[in-house]
């Protein structure tokens, strides 16, 4: 328990950094934005339990709970791509919550032919899946009246079908494992491609983001605040693709 730190950038988005010490990926929850009972979008909620024996999911549903949240409202599950520490507890949420899943065609495939292989090297469960609809490039709108409509940009490189999100209004961009603070995600694993990657990276760089809230954490830090050390973040990591 408390291995996430709660921070919240946005009246409706809040991020959920991972403080453990072994492997687990950032989570976010963008509340109270969808129709009806369930109204909470929950973003990558990562491991279950990670390679230390730490309990992610327990520990991201009492943060989710310390902002006044519950798993049980969760009513969708965007998947940024299928690895186990971002995926494997999209099993328990939709089983507390009944929500629906979703995550690229492209990323889907990959999991159903591939990605799958990776739990068993977790000694992990993949989920069993059927994402409700796909998530293409453009506008994905939710809630009453498309009040809120989150951009969604196919950002493949580390995984087939990795996707990025941005939040035009509050310049916030998720940028799963395309790119960190210091550092960008691994190409070295099936599925990766280091040129996609690249195009990928030079894509997101184009964007006028406030924040930029990667998949996981590095030793440099978490979040990046303001537009110069975004843009300074871009520029040193174009240097490794
Ligand atoms: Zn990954």
């Amino acid at each position: 328990m408390g291995y996430h730190k709660s921070i919240r950038l946005g009246e409706n988005f809040y991020c959920y950094v991972w403080m453990g010490r072994g492997n687990n990926c950032n989570s976010s929850l963008l509340c109270d934005v969808l129709r009806g009972k369930h109204p909470h979008v929950l973003i990558d909620p990562g491991h279950v339990r990670n390679e230390l024996g730490e309990p992610g999911f327990d520990s991201l549903t009492q943060a989710v709970e310390n902002d006044g949240f519950k798993m049980e409202d969760v009513g969708l599950v965007i998947g940024t791509h299928s690895h186990p520490d971002h995926f494997e507890a999209v099993a328990p949420v939709v089983e507390k919550s009944g929500a629906l899943v979703t995550l690229s065609r492209e990323e889907d495939e990959f999991y159903r032919q591939v990605g799958k292989m990776f739990f068993s090297a977790f000694g992990a469960k993949p989920p069993q899946v059927n994402p409700s609809f796909y998530l293409q490039e453009g506008d994905l709108s939710l809630g009453a009246k498309n009040r809120l409509a989150i951009k969604v940009l196919l950002t493949p490189g580390h995984s087939p079908g990795s996707i990025s999100l941005y939040l035009e209004e509050e310049k916030i961009l998720l940028s799963g494992d395309v790119v960190f603070f210091g550092s960008i995600g691994r190409t070295d694993i099936p599925g990766g491609s280091i040129s996609l990657l690249r195009k990928s990276i030079d894509k997101l760089s184009q964007l006028d983001v406030e924040y930029l809230v990667p998949g996981h954490s590095t030793e440099v830090g978490n979040i990046i605040s303001g537009k110069q050390k975004i843009e300074r973040n871009f520029y040193m990591v174009k240097m490794f693709v």
